[in-house]
């Protein structure tokens, strides 16, 4: 899909955020070429003159000088209206520039769908406190054509994991979307457990995915979405996911239930 590029100056570049466990977050890009069909930032589409979600991406040109000395209190989570390591960043390494040029005392957390970020393994070891965790959810072959398409793929956000874990550097698994049948949160513990240090699950956000996703996953995944409106459904499913969590050993930081 062609992309367009736009470059912009930012103001400042540490937002504040509502989000778990952070007080701030970068979004040295704005958009992104992943172009996931759930994609919780799609809404912004709707206030950006730009056209469909993935066909354009917002680059802050400016985002490097504006952390250069700066130190802020509090977790920085990068990036929640994008991925940090999407492709463009082969090319331009501006979330690698922004790392290098921080302050190192600044707590950082990092998550991508994209094993590009082991590039930045050096950098990452000059942070005090990192996280950096890799979106994890099995989707492959159709599923993953028709959802995901351009996102990296599972296998290779697997051995992204284990690589970090060889590295030292601390790393959690984001499983999310999970979606009812289509996202086996048992069969990712179990490939990842020995090498991922704590877990996060998300439900998928019915609200945040958009109108065109709930219709697709209506007519085409019907049982899906009748488990995810349904509250006895879900506390079942829930149930059973910290059942075997807990026979697993395995640290959960939190599951996100959204509200419907
Ligand atoms: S990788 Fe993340 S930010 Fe990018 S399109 Fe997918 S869900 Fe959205």
């Amino acid at each position: 899909m062609p992309i367009r590029f736009i470059k912009v100056k930012a103001k400042n570049i540490f937002t504040k955020t509502k989000l778990p466990r952070c007080k701030w977050v970068i979004n040295q890009y704005v958009g992104c070429q992943f172009s996931c069909r759930y994609c919780y930032a799609k809404f912004l589409c709707k206030w950006k003159n730009y056209d469909k979600w993935g066909s354009w991406v917002e680059i802050k040109i400016n985002a490097v000088e504006k952390v250069k000395d700066k130190y802020v209190d509090g977790v920085v989570f990068m990036s929640s209206v994008s991925d940090p390591y999407q492709p463009i960043e082969k090319k331009l390494c501006l979330t690698r520039k922004i790392l290098e040029n921080m302050n190192k005392k600044v707590k950082i957390g990092i998550q991508s769908k994209s094993s590009l970020l082991l590039r930045d393994v050096d950098v990452f070891k000059k942070f005090k406190t990192i996280e950096v965790g890799l979106t994890i959810n099995g989707f492959d072959g159709k599923l993953k054509h028709e959802i995901e398409p351009y996102s990296p793929s599972h296998k290779k956000r697997l051995n992204a994991l284990k690589v970090l874990k060889e590295e030292k550097i601390k790393n959690y698994a984001f499983i999310s979307p999970v979606i009812p049948g289509l996202v086996d949160v048992e069969k990712i513990i179990m490939e990842t457990k020995g090498f991922v240090d704590k877990y996060w699950i998300e439900i998928l956000n019915l609200k945040a995915s958009g109108y065109e996703f709930v219709e697709w996953l209506k007519s085409n995944f019907p049982e899906s979405y009748n488990t995810l409106i349904n509250k006895e459904k879900m506390n079942k499913f829930i149930k059973n996911i910290l059942k075997f969590s807990n026979k697993n050993k395995i640290v959960i930081e939190d599951l996100i239930l959204h509200k419907l």
